[in-house]
């Protein structure tokens, strides 16, 4: 009787001519067929999260709202208006292609935010990409410039999208991309025939491009290093943008506007008084085109909101309310130890205190954390016995006393 020669289910080889032969039940597999299997698998679940990522959940205003106060303090009037206006944005694109004449066709509502910088703005935009589970790039305005120019060129902000996007075109065109520092290329002084400020303004025109909606030639790897590369093509139609920027000085337009409109701030047929202390809340299209961007590009993002400068309490609740506030995320580093780590609450307002001393704003509070706890983050892990840590304000005193932040001028 002859002996059954073994061979691989798949592929047929014999078990001679693999490296491995594995057995099953009543079949075998080849380490050829192995890898192969392995690409296929791989494939499948990519495109599968693809597919998802294609699926936009929908929520209504109320909704988005919530899911944003998880995540960012205050700023109640930035949040209604951009949760209105991704509803809508989202709407439009989830809208069946108009057929007939008579159909309205919903036109886009790219975002402006304006605010001194740390008070969230980056932060709005990025909590609302990821409840949409949308591809989500931050492009720094200053980084840009013209093509021709040293820099980088305007379609780098999509080669961007595109590579969060894992290279999948119709996600990267339903994504949101988050413009920092528009502040900082606009032209100085609004009328143009007098100084003239090319650069900023040449790429106010290229941005421009990207807003109106436009299928753009996108490098894949991006940047001008692989000029061999092919390029792929994005259309920018239904792409939102959401920009920033401090917007320095424009608290002044603001005001003078104001004051010329007749008496106080006109609402209606009532007369208002103007708040000075927070010229922001009234800033419209015409302060921003009075900065310095121009016409066209205010034209094209025209729902503008403001953020608050933060306060005390607004930082005091940044530290410990968000679903992951800086307290969350340290005691929980502690925890990942065994060790439970509680603060005094005076400590907190120590904090706090020490951020606005120095002018750190919310970006501040984690450096001074970090400070405060290094020691016993260095210390602790290797030392068993100790099972609780309490930070008291003399504690937190002396350890940020060591930092560098304590020896910056206190601005
Ligand atoms: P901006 O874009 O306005 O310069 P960011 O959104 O980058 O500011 O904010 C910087 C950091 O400060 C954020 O990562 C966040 O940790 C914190 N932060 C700022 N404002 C808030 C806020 N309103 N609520 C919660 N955290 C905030």
């Amino acid at each position: 009787m002859t002996k059954k020669i073994e061979r691989c289910s798949f592929c047929g080889r014999e078990k001679s001519q693999t490296n491995v032969l594995i057995a099953g039940l009543d079949a075998h597999i080849c380490d050829y067929c192995v890898t192969q299997a392995q690409t296929i698998i791989k494939e499948e679940l990519s495109s599968k999260t693809k597919n998802q990522l294609l699926k936009i959940e929908l929520q209504k205003p109320i909704e988005i709202k919530k899911h944003i106060d998880q995540y960012v303090i205050g700023q109640d009037e930035a949040k209604k208006i951009l949760a209105v206006a991704v509803y809508n944005h989202y709407k439009r694109i989830t809208q069946e292609p108009v057929k007939k004449e008579d159909d309205v066709e919903i036109e886009k509502s790219n975002i402006i935010l304006v605010g001194e910088t740390g008070t969230g703005k980056t932060l709005l935009a990025r909590t609302i990409a990821r409840m949409l589970k949308v591809p989500f790039a931050i492009a720094d305005a200053t980084v840009l410039t013209e093509a021709g120019y040293v820099g980088e060129d305007v379609e780098s902000i999509l080669t961007r999208l595109l590579q969060v996007a894992d290279y999948n075109v119709a996600a990267a065109e339903k994504g949101i991309i988050f413009i920092d520092e528009i502040d900082k290329i606009s032209r100085k002084g609004d009328n143009p025939s007098i100084t003239r400020d090319v650069s900023g303004e040449g790429v106010q025109q290229a941005l421009l491009k990207l807003l109106e909606g436009s299928v753009v030639n996108v490098a894949p790897q991006g940047g001008r290093k692989h000029p061999e590369q092919k390029m792929i093509q994005i259309n920018t139609k239904n792409i939102l943008f959401i920009a920033g920027g401090a917007f320095d000085g424009i608290d002044k337009l603001i005001a003078s506007r104001l004051k010329t409109n007749v008496i106080g701030y006109s609402y209606g047929k009532e007369k208002k008084a103007v708040d000075n202390d927070n010229m922001l809340q009234y800033v419209a299209p015409p302060d921003l085109k009075k900065f310095g961007l121009i016409p066209e590009i205010v034209g094209r993002m025209p729902v503008v909101t403001y953020l608050h400068p933060l306060k005390r309490e607004t930082l005091k609740r940044i530290l410990t309310e968000p679903k992951n506030a800086l307290i969350k995320q340290y005691t929980k580093l502690f925890e990942m130890d065994d060790i439970a780590l509680t603060f005094d609450n005076k400590v907190m307002d120590f904090i706090v205190d020490k951020s606005l001393e120095y002018k750190l704003g919310a970006r501040g509070l984690r450096s001074i954390l970090e400070g405060i706890l290094n020691d016993a983050m260095f210390d602790l892990p290797s030392d068993e016995k100790i099972k609780k840590l309490v930070i008291t304000l003399p504690y937190a005193e002396e350890k940020f006393e060591k930092t560098n932040i304590s020896k910056l001028k206190v601005a």
